[in-house]
């Protein structure tokens, strides 16, 4: 069990288990962009130790940037992404994955989708390591998932709560999810402050 600020967490995937949903989808991207030169565009915060792994076993030539979005606040979604910092490179033209760490409701997918389309690339794809089907409202298709999870509040290898947990090597959920759902996922602005994703 681990406590970040006021919540107490389970351990809920292992080290393993994440490895496995990496490597799967690092064997799809391989199979797909043989011969290619991808861009990964990994959104920061929570993708950070996803994108490393990932890019790490991609075979060819690629590009890699960081790109940062503001949507969430505390264990609620506002629904709601603010901005798109740090492209600083033209992507048009380019054939392009993003890195995320996870896709919950969908709202922050939307909102890159529409930015490349502004942005002309030739391509994209979606690359997130864990997805939630059960909380994803969107018609946007996901190309690559790592592992599929429950609507629980997950922290640890990347994610966050209100800042800590991104350094923890496994997953973690909330304990008692239920009991902390009414309250966490309240109405917009219910959470602790916004954030980088
Ligand atoms: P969306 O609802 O737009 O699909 O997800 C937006 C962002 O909210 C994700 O990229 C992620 O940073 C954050 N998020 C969604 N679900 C969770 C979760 O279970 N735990 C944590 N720590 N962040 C989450
Ligand atoms: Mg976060
Ligand atoms: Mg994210």
């Amino acid at each position: 069990m681990v406590q970040l600020h006021d919540l107490k967490f389970t351990p809920f995937i292992s080290e393993s288990e994440i490895n496995a949903g990496i490597e799967k989808v690092a064997a799809q991207i391989n199979a797909d962009f043989e011969g290619e030169t991808p861009v990964f565009l990994g959104i920061l915060n929570g993708a950070f130790l996803f994108a490393a792994e990932l890019i790490k076993k991609f075979k060819g030539d690629c590009e890699v940037h960081f790109v940062r979005l503001s949507s969430y606040e505390g264990t609620g979604t506002t629904g709601k992404v603010e901005s798109l910092m740090g492209l600083t490179e033209s992507l048009k033209g380019r054939q392009v994955i993003i890195i995320e760490d996870i896709v919950d409701t969908g709202n922050t997918i939307e909102s890159i989708d529409k930015i490349l389309k502004r942005e002309e690339v030739e391509s994209y794809k979606i690359a997130t390591l864990f997805y939630k089907p059960a909380a994803y409202h969107k018609s946007l298709h996901i190309d690559y998932i790592g592992l599929e999870i429950p609507n629980d509040f997950i922290v640890g290898y990347g994610l966050d709560y209100n800042g800590l947990g991104r350094n923890l090597t496994q997953v973690y959920k909330l304990k008692n999810t239920k009991m902390t759902n009414l309250v966490l996922f309240g109405p917009p602005g219910a959470g602790k402050g916004t954030q980088a994703t």
